[in-house]
């Protein structure tokens, strides 16, 4: 079944659309963390951003940076989070990946809450150990 998001870029639900090419489209978020909050969202239906084609991939960075300086600059915000939900653990609702743009304002109140914690004694040069051989 396809998802909302390939629905709403083929035409059959309405979309709020800022931006479009042959791989990707950029439309406004309907339940926005601030007004202009963004969705960067492939054409091609792929839950996870590394299953994209490695043509769609190649285009991201400049997009992401377009979209960045467009939506800094319709909304007057200074700042933006650009985040992926990349699997349902991560939050991920649509299963179309998918990047958001959310524009930022000084004392607007949002915060992404992560609670954080440094690693214990050894612990972060194993994850490095890990991650470079996985990489
Ligand atoms: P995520 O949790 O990363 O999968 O985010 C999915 C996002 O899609 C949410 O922020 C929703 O508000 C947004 N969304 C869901 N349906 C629509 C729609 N019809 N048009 C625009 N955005 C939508």
């Amino acid at each position: 079944m396809p998802s909302i998001f390939t629905r709403i870029i083929a035409g059959e639900i309405p979309g709020a659309f800022v931006f479009q090419d042959d791989a990707w489209v950029a439309l406004l978020d309907i339940r926005p963390v601030n007004p202009g909050h963004c969705l960067l969202i492939p054409r091609h239906e792929a839950a996870y951003l590394a299953d994209l084609p490695p043509a769609v991939l190649a285009s991201l960075g400049g997009h992401v940076a377009r979209l960045t300086r467009t939506v800094k600059s319709a909304t007057g915000a200074p700042a933006v989070n650009v985040v992926v939900n990349d699997g349902p653990e991560a939050g991920q609702e649509v299963p179309h990946c998918h990047l958001h743009v959310i524009p930022r304002h000084a004392g607007d109140g949002k915060r992404l809450a992560w609670p954080a914690a440094p690693y214990p004694p050894g612990a972060l040069e194993a994850m490095a150990v890990a991650l470079r051989a996985a990489w």
